[in-house]
């Protein structure tokens, strides 16, 4: 466990999820991690889609890889202001680059593009032509982790773990759809079945 306590000053980094306290994150979430603002004037807005919650859980790197390359190419059917979407190396959640996306237009985006992967019938690109490791992927895995992602849609919006009220609430009001239960707004800690109870790596 880190020797790192709550409130306890650190040298600002770099790095703005190195300002983040992981500790106190409630995941899943979608959050605005950065925005910069170009000579030109367009803006970038970054996302931390979090799916596992920090150094409890962790997606394993085929599902990882496969949500990789399918929200990659598929999200880019909902908008062409996406510039880049990466895993993050501790294996809880990916970065969404884009341009100008505001959070209530990306998670409407991410949603769509969610429920795309929960009907694609393999992976884009899973080959050694166009791949890194194309063995290494699992369209199931994938599938699996996008599937809770999206049950939890309602807390999204909710990244810090306490006073609900008084967080940033990036995502904006959930949506529920029209006939499918209200996900209640207390966050089931339901790990992902394919983690691993402790992450080996430093959370960014
Ligand atoms: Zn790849």
């Amino acid at each position: 466990m880190s020797e790192l306590e709550p409130g306890v000053a650190k040298p600002r980094m770099n790095v703005e999820s190195f300002n983040l306290d992981h500790r106190l994150v409630s995941a899943p979430y979608v959050r605005v991690a950065d925005r910069k603002r170009l000579p030109g004037g367009d803006e970038l807005v970054k996302y931390d889609v979090r799916f596992t919650q920090p150094n409890q859980a962790h997606l394993e790197m085929p599902a990882v890889h496969s949500i990789e390359h399918l929200t990659a190419e598929l999200m880019r059917n909902h908008t062409d202001k996406l510039i880049d979407f990466s895993p993050m190396g501790c294996q809880t959640g990916f970065y969404a680059l884009t341009l100008g996306l505001e959070p209530p237009q990306f998670i409407q985006i991410l949603e769509a593009t969610f429920r795309d992967i929960l009907a694609a019938e393999q992976v884009p690109a899973a080959n050694e032509v166009q791949c890194g490791w194309g063995a290494n992927h699992s369209l199931e895995a994938a599938q699996q982790a996008v599937s809770q992602f999206l049950a939890q849609r309602a807390v999204w919006g909710q990244v810090m773990a306490q006073a609900a009220g008084e967080t940033e609430v990036p995502a904006g009001e959930p949506e529920v759809p029209a006939g499918e239960p209200e996900v209640p707004a207390v966050k089931a800690q339901v790990p992902v079945s394919e983690a691993q109870a402790v992450a080996t790596e430093p959370a960014n």
